[in-house]
């Protein structure tokens, strides 16, 4: 997990007490767990293109495959893991931190990003504490955030590079990872939301006792993160709640 740094952290919990949210013992105020794609900015229309591209890329000259099929396994091990990497790292030893670099170079992203600005302002405004939890790696992400101005909201930022447990990488939905995660941030799983566009990782943070929240603002026109079978207007067993904006997240937030 990368903690903001000491200076950082000392503003952040300055101004949480300055919103009344840091009076609380830290099991009591929430945590929100909240995914970056596709959940805080459109990365469908930015990133994930591009990123799908590096990746069948990089398949065809690391493995040999022709183009249909390179393409083909990386569905396929998005499909069966939930990230085409654990497939690679699996099967094919392939250096996972070489694959993340040569398939997020993504020149030109910073002018691409597009978030939305009453998102932004109701993250600013939501009480307790703020964690982004992504299965991207760091260097996009800290791009990302950069390019929304968003990233001194978070209490901590947790991406691919701190998902791994003895020497396996565990991104979303990994039970374990969540558990340690949850036991990281010292705080009970009922007092944990997570906000999300994908219902697996939903799936397993219910699995664990955790509050869900399904982020559907940019689900639809994406079709990312969702069965072929699941419709975005019915709300599965283990989805708390359907938000399109992020300041539906402070209504019934207790
Ligand atoms: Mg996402």
């Amino acid at each position: 997990m990368t903690l903001a740094a000491p200076k950082r952290r000392r503003a952040l919990r300055a101004s949480q007490r300055a919103r009344g949210d840091d009076g609380a013992p830290a099991a009591a105020a929430r945590v929100w767990l909240f995914d970056l794609d596709n959940t805080l900015h459109n990365a469908s229309a930015s990133a994930f293109a591009e990123v799908n591209a590096g990746m069948t890329a990089y398949i065809v000259e690391q493995l040999g495959l022709a183009e249909d099929e390179a393409d083909a396994l990386r569905r396929q091990y998005w499909l069966r893991y939930g990230a085409t990497l654990l497939g690679l790292v699996r099967h094919h030893a392939v250096q996972a931190p070489h694959f993340l670099h040569a398939t997020h170079r993504l020149p030109g992203l910073e002018s691409r990003v597009h978030g939305h600005r009453h998102d932004f302002a109701a993250l600013a405004r939501l009480g307790g504490r703020r964690v982004l939890l992504t299965n991207a790696p760091a260097d996009y992400t800290a791009r990302v955030l950069g390019a929304l101005g968003i990233g001194h909201w978070f209490h901590a930022v947790v991406t691919i590079e701190d998902m791994r447990m003895f020497g396996h990488w565990r991104p979303k939905p990994d039970r374990r990872m969540l558990r340690r995660l949850l036991a990281r941030l010292r705080v009970p799983a009922p007092r944990c939301t997570l906000v999300e566009d994908t219902l697996a990782h939903q799936k397993a943070a219910r699995q664990l006792g955790m509050r869900t929240a399904w982020m559907q603002r940019w689900t639809r026109a994406a079709g990312w993160g969702v069965a072929a079978a699941t419709r975005t207007h019915r709300r599965p067993a283990y989805v708390d709640r359907r938000v399109r904006t992020l300041a539906a997240l402070r209504r019934g937030a207790r």
